[in-house]
């Protein structure tokens, strides 16, 4: 089973609102474009999923979050992490992130009883780390590729995409070397949007030889739910005192969203108000 998505728009979006360096562009976006294929597999509408990537690097974690309309959102702690290149050319995504450390990915079916798998972090480049999470967590064999091409002039974001193969149970020794074969040959999926080529061109290249049935097609956006409603229920789980503190001390409340960088302001009465409520 093959997923490619090309998640240019969504990635630039995420670089505007984080104001990313650029190996922080293209770590954010490879986990961004995973997630939203991830998140778009799940079956029942309120699902979730949640990857978190925390290695040793100085760009500290990469979190990703999509429902399972593969729409998405995510952050790094460390926006501004310099960037430094492979043979001056390619972004070192491995040293920003870090060879030792986690990835986990944590699965809400909308049941809230989440389900979570950790594995350790196999390069830090994120594509080979999700490879590896699916090969240790869930045994399933994953060829996964993803790619940020981010303007060496201006660090802009030019282009993003992914790509998720997975070998369905039972599949015979050939289907895997036929794969193999294919993969050995396939450009890199900035190089196959470049050329112009379609999500359903990529996986149809991606599975030369083999018969492909598109299953589905559509539409993903970078999108944040945020509203200070939901903040204020937020606030109102807190404990008593610490609104209260919030009230006298401090009179009033700012809080900032970590995924779109919105920032809400409770006043006085609008905490009052949150009291009443608990
Ligand atoms: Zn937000």
């Amino acid at each position: 089973m093959a997923s490619a998505i090309d998640s240019s728009d969504i990635v630039y979006k995420a670089s505007k609102i984080h104001g990313t360096s650029p190996v922080a562009s293209a770590a954010l976006g490879r986990l961004l474009s995973a997630t939203s294929m991830m998140g778009a597999m799940l079956k029942s509408k309120d699902a979730s999923i949640n990857l978190r990537v925390a290695g040793d690097g100085p760009l500290g974690a990469v979190i990703a979050v999509s429902d399972s309309s593969g729409n998405v959102k995510g952050y790094v702690s460390n926006a501004n992490c310099p960037s430094t290149h492979y043979n001056s050319k390619k972004l070192n995504v491995s040293e920003a992130v870090g060879k030792n450390g986690v990835l986990n990915v944590m699965r809400d079916l909308g049941t809230g009883e989440p389900y979570i798998g950790q594995i350790e972090l196999v390069s830090g480049e994120i594509a080979e780390d999700i490879a590896a999470y699916y090969a240790q967590s869930e045994q399933i064999p994953t060829v996964c590729a993803l790619g940020v091409l981010i303007d060496k002039e201006t660090a802009q974001v030019l282009l993003s995409g992914g790509m998720l193969i997975q070998l369905l149970p039972g599949a015979d020794d050939s289907t895997i070397e036929k794969l193999e074969e294919n993969l050995k040959d396939l450009d890199s999926v900035t190089t196959m949007l470049a050329k112009g080529m379609s999500t359903l061109d990529m996986c149809k290249e991606a599975l030369k030889g083999f018969e492909v049935e598109q299953l589905d097609e559509f539409e993903v956006k970078y999108v944040c739910g945020c509203s200070k409603e939901k903040i204020a229920s937020l606030i109102e789980s807190m404990p008593k005192e610490e609104i209260e503190d919030m009230i006298e001390k401090d009179g009033g409340a700012k809080a900032n969203c970590h995924f779109c960088n919105k920032s809400f302001e409770f006043s006085v009465d609008d905490l009052k108000a949150i009291l009443l409520k608990k």
